[in-house]
């Protein structure tokens, strides 16, 4: 039976279940790469199977259309799942969605949760269960949700329709507004012991732990190319030497997405540690973003990491 990665976490929630007492709203957080998404949605099917005992039976129609969806996130085949709008005549992203018609999922599109976001969750909200006896809308990445959308999610917040169960995943609670916080049960999810993690990516990659922070994402992307994470830290190293030789170096990778991917999850600690500050942050965000799309076109990918490198550097 499919349950969470971490002990603690699966045992809290199974009573959760067995109780028939969930939470209206809640926010799972922990740092990046524990199996807070993965963590999620088992909880989402298990709430929202048919048959539960407690936790999802894996055969009933809402289990095979949830199992559906989870396949195509995981292989990355956003195009069957995702569901399109129009916001001031620009075709964007709204939501996330399989055949289950009682679950869906927001996630940043493409910096933020737009507060159009936030509309589809409430109409969603307010409709009628069509095949659970509940709804889950979950919200991946919630602590990139602007102001705007943070306070139109209070009010949904505020008044929670008796069936419905909204979960927030973040990677860190600081950056979502205490209003919010205050009206969400939350569940910590910790990093995962060193034994966890080397159980789940085998005992051959003892160096890893420390290296991803025990994110296990990072750690098996790493693992293929380790090389990669010198060329990542150097670009983020102050020593001219360090960062010229990386820059020469990243030209040359075959696997320049990864680069990119790491370059991401280390600027995102460095601003869960305190060590950047917020507007650095998203600035650094949106320049590896157009690098990465850049990618594809042929950028001259030292010159765009250069920049970067300046960007962080620089005092603000
Ligand atoms: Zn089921």
């Amino acid at each position: 039976m499919e349950r969470p990665i971490s002990r603690k976490v699966s045992e809290l929630m199974e009573r959760m279940l067995l109780k028939e007492r969930i939470p209206s709203s809640l926010l799972l957080y922990g740092p990046s790469g524990v199996g807070k998404t993965t963590g999620a949605l088992i909880f989402s099917k298990a709430l929202l199977c048919r048959n539960p005992n407690p936790w999802a039976c894996g055969e009933c129609t809402s289990c095979r259309y949830m199992d559906r969806f989870i396949k195509n996130l995981r292989e990355e085949n956003y195009e069957e799942i995702s569901v399109y709008g129009e916001v001031a005549g620009k075709k964007v992203l709204l939501y996330l969605a399989g055949e289950h018609p009682d679950f869906m999922v927001l996630v940043p599109s493409p910096r933020n949760i737009r507060i159009d976001q936030i509309r589809e969750l409430k109409e969603f909200a307010f409709r009628k269960p069509a095949l659970s006896e509940k709804k889950v809308a979950l919200i991946d990445d919630a602590h990139l949700m602007n102001r705007e959308s943070a306070n139109a999610l209070l009010k949904v917040l505020e008044e929670p329709p008796e069936d419905t169960h909204l979960i927030l995943v973040s990677e860190g609670k600081e950056s979502l507004l205490p209003t919010i916080l205050s009206r969400t049960v939350q569940i910590e999810f910790p990093p995962l012991e060193e034994e966890e993690f080397y159980k789940l990516l085998g005992e051959e990659n003892r160096d890893l732990y420390e290296l991803s922070g025990g994110s296990l994402t990072l750690a098996r992307a790493i693992k293929e190319k380790p090389e990669i994470l010198k060329i990542a830290e150097d670009i983020l190293s102050s020593d001219p030497e360090r960062l010229f030789l990386a820059l020469q170096e990243a030209d040359k990778l075959e696997d320049k997405k990864l680069l990119i991917y790491i370059l991401e999850e280390k600027i995102k600690k460095s601003l869960l540690r305190g060590d950047l500050g917020y507007d650095k942050f998203e600035l650094a965000m949106e320049r590896l973003r157009e690098i990465s799309t850049a990618l594809d076109r042929g950028l001259k990918l030292s010159l765009a990491l250069l920049n970067l490198h300046i960007l962080l550097e620089e005092r603000s």
